[in-house]
């Protein structure tokens, strides 16, 4: 790396370093004040209002969403643009135990860091707000209205219990299968019944029996949302929920067909009419882009993260969808002690702790040093683009 390189780094270091309260205190405010999906609006609103004090110009309710926004570096010039992520939403009874106000001021510090250097650099810098990643697939509307057309390269840290570079997401896709069948006295005239809960019970026997044959990354995981109403009458209708996963788009497609066919089995087995919906959760897989990767792994090395190698489970994210248009990394920070579950109040208090604060300006610095990379080297995007293409 030049020398102009490093000294822009360490320009980005100091500069986090005399932001690190304000990003804290900021942190720690989203957390005290979790908003669910769609509704994040004071997290929206102080991220915002700390862009404009440092001059981003930004555009809140992009992409048709109250709680979006597109906040733009004010030095920009020729060259590949860059947008660093903030995610802000809580979840239902849990609140931050996904850590999403460390994410949110992730990506804040990020682009405030990048930003006091963006002279120097060729190219553009975005902040961008994406609401609702538990469940309402913020990206994807943001997407889908044409806000990602103009970024090239997209970057964002999730906290974690281990600091992981190159781990990926599955692609997701909900279903809900609901069985019709024809209610009757259980006792006295089963032979009049159709029983939908049967064909639901048929259903999961036949996706245990696919399960042995799905590739190791696969998940298929579900559950009954309405069994009938008493055992004396045959239920006319039974409804299942199943979120069905894999770690390549046309896997899942593959993967989907197999358990429609599992219910629609069912509803043979039992005479019942099946009505399908692909509804809801549906995330396409994120790949991480490799080089882009490496870039971010020699610069949470520098800092000090020990980054390890991860062969296991996965979740799924919209950033999967993200991912599949344009390049872009999902690296994990360390903020909890190793096997804390995301998801759980120990997740949570660890998203409001010394630990985790110190690991979102790092990870703050990480991202904008790696922003550097991108744009002050043009070898490294010549590269990026290179492997995004090749897949
Ligand atoms: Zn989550
Ligand atoms: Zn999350």
């Amino acid at each position: 790396m030049t020398e102009k390189l490093e000294a822009l780094k360490a320009e980005i270091r100091e500069e986090l370093d005399g932001l690190s309260d304000e990003l804290t205190d900021l942190g720690k405010r989203i957390f005290e004040n979790p908003e669910l999906k769609f509704e994040e609006y004071k997290a929206m609103e102080w991220l915002t209002e700390k862009l404009e004090e440092h001059d981003f110009s930004v555009e809140r309710g992009v992409g048709g969403m109250d709680t979006a926004f597109l906040a733009r570096c004010p030095h920009g010039s020729d060259g590949p643009t860059i947008a660093f992520l903030s995610e802000y939403d809580a979840l239902p009874g849990l609140g931050h135990a996904c850590g999403h106000n460390l994410i949110a001021t992730i990506g804040l510090g990020a682009g405030l860091g990048l930003c006091s250097v963006m002279e120097r650099l060729n190219g553009q810098l975005l902040v961008i707000g994406a609401p609702a990643e538990e469940g309402g697939g913020g990206k994807i509307e943001l997407i889908d209205s044409g806000v990602f057309d103009e970024v090239d390269v997209a970057m964002m840290v999730h906290p974690s219990d281990r600091t992981l570079v190159g781990r990926g997401s599955l692609g997701v896709q909900e279903l809900k299968l609901d069985f019709y069948g024809e209610a009757a006295h259980a006792s006295s005239q089963p032979e009049e019944g159709i029983n939908a809960l049967d064909a639901v019970i048929g259903t999961f026997n036949n996706v245990n029996a696919l399960r042995e044959h799905v590739k190791e990354s696969s998940r298929i995981h579900g559950i009954i949302i309405d069994g009938g109403e008493k055992p004396n009458i045959v239920p006319d209708h039974a409804s299942a929920r199943f979120y069905v996963r894999a770690a390549d788009p046309s896997d899942l497609d593959e993967l989907l067909e197999k358990v429609k066919n599992c219910a629609e089995a069912g509803a043979l087995a039992t005479g019942a009419e099946l009505e399908i919906t692909e509804e809801g959760h549906a995330y396409q897989p994120m790949e991480p882009n490799p080089v882009l990767a490496d870039l971010v792994k020699e610069n949470f090395e520098v800092l000090g993260e020990e980054v390890e190698d991860y062969e296991g489970g996965m979740g799924s994210t919209d950033m999967g969808d993200v991912s599949q248009k344009i390049p872009a990394v999902h690296p994990y920070i360390r903020i909890s002690e190793e096997d804390t579950p995301g998801h759980s109040e120990d997740f949570a208090e660890a998203s409001d702790s010394d630990a985790g604060y110190y690991a979102m300006v790092t990870a703050a610095k990480a991202l904008a040093m790696a922003g550097v990379d991108v744009l002050g080297e043009e070898e490294n995007y010549r590269k990026i683009m290179k492997s995004f293409r090749e897949g």
